[in-house]
């Protein structure tokens, strides 16, 4: 047995096992080591059958008897149905389409059983987990060292997937434990560093993180790991930053003075953190080398200020040693309206200026100034359009991801700026990239929220701004934590805004469904079951449209279409549809089962609505009553901003809840990581301290390999 063997190798697998290994990305023993449990059950949360009730998850001991094979009534499935007892009492347990589990166990057997209890006359405990084990504990609490062995306390509960078990996963690890393969596992990490920061070996670890003995244990190996993945992504961050140092870009000359008098013509007074990042970014575009830099502020904070002034620095820098010309600006954007609306600002903000902007999109092109009328844009074909960035003499071409095909060629590209960067993917973003020689500076700018042990980790302090005010003078929204008995009332204030010519946004519930395909189907399910409800109870007299990820990207754009352009008066969609561009005149937004999203998230969805002159709505609906959830949402009406929320979700629910998770592609130990500043903080300094010594991890092979073989294509920018 060899670690990067396939496991079908090693493992008779039936076909759904084989499926849910690949969705779960395992396809070596490997792979399956590093497949870690999500949590531990702890036999010290064991109950008694006399104190279990409806809906409760539990562990429990006895013995099970009268095991039986039977069809149900109705649907004539076949079921196994039992018996579970203990000192306490018994509880009727079944498993459906699994009568074989009759034949497995034999007749009062002992054993450990974990699952979910239901019903409601009579209580019943279906599809649990069974374990044949020696004895009961009789009582956990005092008997963990019964007869001088230590009973084993913890065991694994790995993520779910529709076919592979947490006792299968289990059993396979145990095995791959038992083999020498296991000794053949090298430790990329230096044993210095282990020592130092006190972590167990990758072997151990690895043992401990699928079998630990105590808790202890299981923190130490889960620490190692998440050591190991934040270390990692330090050490390829400084080598980038290396790489980066090395290669040249244009540098683009103009002070600050100059850039003032810019500023000076906006319609406003800069907000404090806008100065601040308008001063790093121009300071870093001084450089020799490029910029790459992400600016994030919430939705309306005012990063586009902060990209003009930036802009204005380098297009009236003339290329090294020509006395005529400018530098070019890219300036990308997600969707082809928000390209269309950047061009019209940006037409604005430096028409008296002597140069030319570009627009373009796959549905056309156009041009600033146009020959005839100086205020206004023509439009031009493709090729021209080209020809004149080509030649420098378009100095910004804002666009779709038109822009970076490669037919388009820059004359003096220095500076590249990404909108909304989270809504690319990072194949598009990287390709804005390119490793030449000389290569642009660039600025990434988000909405999206995240702590600061997360920035740490994944962009390197160095290279982040922050806008974290509002500007003054903005209306804020009025934020509602709506309770089930409430809502009555607050349907009718909304009613008062779509007669007085508002629109309305209603976000349906988060669901949270392993298996991908029926978690699509059940969203699409909520959103139509939602507005019919919608039409038939509530609102009668509007038009109501829908939105969710299975429709087409046409069908989509048309739903927007028509609701920017007030066809319809209420959207229902998923959360996870981004709600495309903002249309100023959709002032509510209801949110359906609030409680079940982060702080984060629902901060983000209530930035669809703050873009307006009227007074903007967020009700966020809870379906409980529990203080504590209730609380929870409070902070929603009291934060400053979506940094201090996703600040919030760390602490209070975990790295689970931070929004936009996977776009960061940490495993779920790294993000469980970023709890923890000190680790952070430690594994930083560590890589620091490592590529100073020894740039190339020369000494280190195996190090350089593992960062290669797993980070290389983690992206963060
Ligand atoms: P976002 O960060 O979401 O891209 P925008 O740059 O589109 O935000 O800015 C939102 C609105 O706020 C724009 O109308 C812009 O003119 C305005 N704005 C930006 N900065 C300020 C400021 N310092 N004071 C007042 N209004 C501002
Ligand atoms: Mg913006």
């Amino acid at each position: 047995m060899q670690l990067h063997e396939d496991i079908t190798k090693h493992f008779r697998l039936v076909d759904t096992q084989k499926k849910a290994l690949k969705r779960l990305g395992i396809e070596t023993l490997e792979d399956l080591l590093y497949h870690f449990p999500s949590r531990y059950e702890n036999l010290a949360n064991t109950q008694y059958i006399k104190d279990i009730s409806s809906g409760d998850s539990v562990i429990l001991y006895g013995t099970l008897s009268n095991l039986q094979t039977k069809k149900t009534f109705k649907s004539r499935r076949a079921v196994a149905e039992g018996t579970l007892t203990d000192s306490t009492g018994s509880i009727k347990v079944m498993w459906f389409n699994q009568p074989y589990i009759a034949k497995m166990y034999p007749d009062n057997a002992t054993v450990r059983a974990v699952g979910k209890v239901s019903g409601k006359q009579s209580l019943l405990l279906s599809n649990p987990e069974i374990t044949v084990i020696d004895e009961v504990p009789t009582d956990v609490h005092t008997s963990l060292f019964e007869h001088g062995k230590q009973i084993d306390l913890l065991y694994p509960v790995y993520p779910e997937s529709k076919g592979i078990t947490s006792k299968w996963m289990y059993h396979a690890t145990q095995k791959i434990f038992a083999s020498a393969a296991i000794e053949a596992i090298d430790d990329p990490i230096p044993e210095e560093t282990l020592k130092k920061y006190n972590l167990p070996s990758r072997s151990s670890a690895l043992v401990w993180v699928h079998t630990p003995k105590n808790e202890r244990d299981a923190q130490a190996a889960r620490k190692r790991f998440a050591f190991e993945e934040v270390f990692s992504i330090q050490l390829l961050k400084q080598q980038e930053r290396n790489a980066n140092a090395k290669r040249k870009t244009l540098s683009i000359r103009l002070d600050n003075n100059d850039i003032k008098k810019f500023v000076d013509r906006f319609p406003f007074k800069l907000t404090s953190s806008q100065e601040k990042a308008i001063l790093a970014i121009t300071s870093d575009l001084r450089k020799q080398h490029p910029m790459s830099r992400l600016l994030e502020g919430d939705v309306g904070s005012g990063k586009t200020a902060v990209a003009a002034a930036t802009m204005y620095s380098t297009i009236m820098t003339k290329p090294d040693g020509r006395d005529a010309g400018n530098l070019q600006v890219a300036y990308m954007c997600p969707t082809e309206i928000l390209a269309k609306q950047h061009f019209e600002s940006f037409m604005e903000l430096f028409a008296h200026l002597p140069i030319n902007i570009g627009l373009i999109t796959s549905s056309g092109c156009q041009k600033f100034p146009s020959k005839v009328h100086a205020d206004q844009a023509t439009d031009i074909s493709r090729s021209q359009l080209l020809k004149w960035v080509e030649n420098g003499e378009i100095s910004i071409l804002v666009g779709t991801h038109a822009l970076i095909q490669k037919t388009v060629k820059f004359e003096n590209l220095a500076y590249v700026i990404i909108d909304e960067q989270h809504r690319f993917g990072t194949g598009q973003r990287q390709k804005l990239v390119r490793k030449d020689a000389i290569s642009p500076h660039l600025l990434s700018m988000t909405a999206t929220p995240i702590p600061r042990t997360l920035a740490l980790t994944v962009y390197g302090d160095l290279d982040l701004s922050l806008l974290d005010e509002m500007p003054r003078g903005r209306k804020p929204i009025i934020t509602e934590v709506v309770t089930p008995d409430k809502r009555e009332n607050v349907y009718k204030r909304v009613h008062k805004e779509l007669e007085a010519g508002r629109q309305v946004y209603v976000i349906c519930p988060r669901i949270d469904e392993p298996d991908p395909e029926k978690l699509q189907a059940l969203r699409v399910k909520s959103v139509k079951a939602e507005a019919k409800r919608l039409k038939q109870d509530i609102f009668p007299e509007y038009e109501i449209d829908i939105l969710h990820s299975k429709m087409k990207p046409k069908e989509k754009d048309e739903v927007m279409d028509r609701f920017a352009a007030y066809e319809t008066n209420i959207l229902v969609a998923t959360s996870v549809v981004e709600v495309g561009v903002n249309v100023p005149n959709a002032t509510v937004i209801i949110i359906e089962g609030a409680e079940r999203f982060g702080l984060a998230q629902l901060h983000q969805l209530r930035g669809r609505v703050i873009r307006s002159n009227h007074q903007a709505y967020c009700f966020a609906f809870a379906d409980t009553k529990s203080k504590l959830s209730i609380d929870r949402l409070k902070a929603l009406t009291t934060a400053k901003n979506g940094f201090e929320l996703a600040e919030q979700d760390l602490k209070l629910r975990g790295a689970g809840e931070l929004y936009g998770k996977k776009q960061w592609g940490l495993s779920d130990v790294g993000m469980e990581a970023i709890k923890n500043i000190k680790m952070v903080e430690a594994a930083r300094s560590e890589a620091t301290m490592l590529i100073e010594k020894d740039p190339e991890l020369k000494t280190l092979p195996k190090l350089q390999e593992l960062i290669e073989a797993k980070y290389q294509n983690l992206h963060f920018e």
